[in-house]
């Protein structure tokens, strides 16, 4: 049985790919392997939102070239955003790939794989599903579903953010159609999964194309609810429906999660889904980017600093407890130190507990392209590791606070160390030390102790208690295995 191993880069948009990559091979009879060097086909899923996955996608193809050198039968595919991103020119720039494939055309790759096995000139596939758009699903035997999962409930983007790729690597929006997002939520269920979280470039921006959904409560009050006369229509969108929808026929699912949604679609009708909801964890990542408004402005944002707070924080009003979470870029070109001060202001303003930072770097076929990148790297730098530095000190005071409290856990299994890890409501990581097997359980535990980025907690039911200092074990050293790169 010939072998293939799968690389990903990226998001989590690509790591679901990557599991579909997985299943579309082991269904045309290849074997998966942890072993990239002993692979027949490697497979590599990259990401082109930020320039160093980029940079790592030409060093790994280097990487596998002087493997093929000694094995030409090894086959090199190219999958995911820079695969969509540079279609042909990938196999005249390197041109040990056999195959370069796009998001969409995951099922073809056995076919082409089989093609450029046969002596065929490297196959290249990069076709976007505009007429009949199809999402691939997973279908875990019983038992076999992962405790916490993704389901993808659309793709593409029609926002235009001026410093993103996104929707020329994935193209316009498409959405899938309820009954079959309801269905595959309910067969992951009876497989053993616990946690859905729901997968789309902007997840909330989701309208059912069957138009099966339920209208929501609230849904077409838009904004003005909250006394702002000109919200934008189109800001409503039946996200709220679904999440109804999914509790009401699932309703065994422990927690329902998503990303990433963009902040004008958190209208009223969603803040009420989040108000009515148990399935609804806690805990939300809302994208805010910039805590000023001319950047925002020039970032294409489509909101303004006042609209993102007054949105999240009718969100934190209705579900006492929430926490949120957030991305931001640094050094967007045109960025003063008083800007990024907004931002810094920003973040202790609303008290994000988690803070994805990240260097504005210009990405190709970018409207930001257009704008002069004239912020230093050394500005830029500087700026991200204050931002850190500050979303650091939130979390350890937010993290602090939970010591003492007793949290519910679902546990996702045991980690490098010897102790079980899983994640509270708030997506807080917690370890701790188990007497016998907890995975996929929901367990109460008593946080004994903050870390940095995470807990170390005691298991409630003192029979089953086990020290977590008592059962950690030293870290192994590390091997060769397939990387997630961000
Ligand atoms: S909403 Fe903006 S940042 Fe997010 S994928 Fe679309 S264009 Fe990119």
């Amino acid at each position: 049985m010939p072998s293939f191993s799968v690389v990903t880069f990226g998001c989590q948009m690509n790591v679901h790919d990557s599991e579909r990559i997985e299943e579309v091979l082991q269904r045309a009879g290849y074997g998966r392997t942890e072993e990239v060097k002993g692979a027949d086909v490697v497979v590599l899923n990259t990401c082109s939102v930020r320039e160093k996955a980029e940079q790592k996608l030409r060093s790994e193809v280097g990487r596998l070239g002087v493997l093929k050198r000694s094995r030409p039968e090894l086959l090199i595919a190219v999958a995911g955003c820079v695969a969509q991103q540079e279609g042909e020119r990938l196999t005249k720039s390197m041109p040990q790939i056999d195959v370069v494939i796009g998001p969409d055309n995951i099922p073809q790759l056995p076919e082409l794989l089989a093609s450029a096995q046969h002596g065929s000139p490297a196959q290249v596939r990069t076709v976007f599903d505009h007429d009949r758009p199809t999402f691939l699903a997973a279908s875990p035997e019983p038992g076999q579903g992962n405790v916490s999962t993704f389901v993808t409930t659309m793709k593409g983007c029609d926002e235009r953010c001026t410093f993103c790729v996104v929707p020329y690597t994935r193209g316009s929006e498409r959405y899938r159609p309820s009954s079959e997002i309801l269905a595959e939520i309910e067969r992951l269920v009876a497989a053993g999964t616990k946690e859905i979280t729901l997968l789309g470039q902007t997840v909330d921006s989701y309208r059912d194309p069957e138009r099966a959904l339920p209208a929501a409560p609230l849904a077409g009050e838009g904004v003005s609810r909250w006394g702002r006369r000109n919200a934008n229509p189109d800001d409503e969108t039946e996200f709220p429906a679904l999440l109804r929808a999914i509790a009401d026929r699932v309703p065994q699912l422990l927690r329902l999660r998503y990303t990433s949604p963009h902040p004008r679609h958190l209208t009223p009708a969603l803040v009420e889904a989040h108000k009515d909801l148990k399935v609804l964890p806690r805990h939300v990542h809302m994208p805010v980017q910039s805590g000023s408004d001319e950047v925002l402005k020039r970032m294409g944002r489509r909101y303004t600093r006042a609209e993102y707070v007054e949105r999240v924080s009718m969100l934190v009003q209705s579900v006492p407890g929430l926490t949120l979470s957030t991305d931001i870029i640094v050094g967007f070109p045109g960025e003063t130190e008083e800007q990024f001060q907004q931002t810094l202001g920003l973040l202790e303003q609303i008290g994000f507990v988690g803070v994805f930072g990240f260097k504005y770097s210009q990405r190709p076929f970018t409207p930001a392209l257009k704008l002069a990148d004239d912020v230093s790297e050394a500005d830029k730098s500087d700026r991200l590791t204050r931002l850190l530095d500050a979303a650091e000190t939130i979390r350890g005071r937010h993290l602090a606070t939970l010591v003492g409290t007793t949290q519910a856990v679902l546990v996702e299994g045991r980690s490098k160390t010897g102790a079980f890890t899983g994640r509270t409501e708030r997506n807080e990581i917690t370890h701790f030390g188990c007497s016998d097997d907890p995975t996929g359980e929901l367990v109460p535990l008593v946080v004994r102790r903050a870390l940095k980025h995470s807990l170390i907690g005691d298991m409630a039911d003192e029979r089953r208690r086990r020290d977590y200092d008592a059962v950690v074990e030293p870290r192994p050293a590390p091997r060769s295995l397939p990387v997630v790169a961000g």
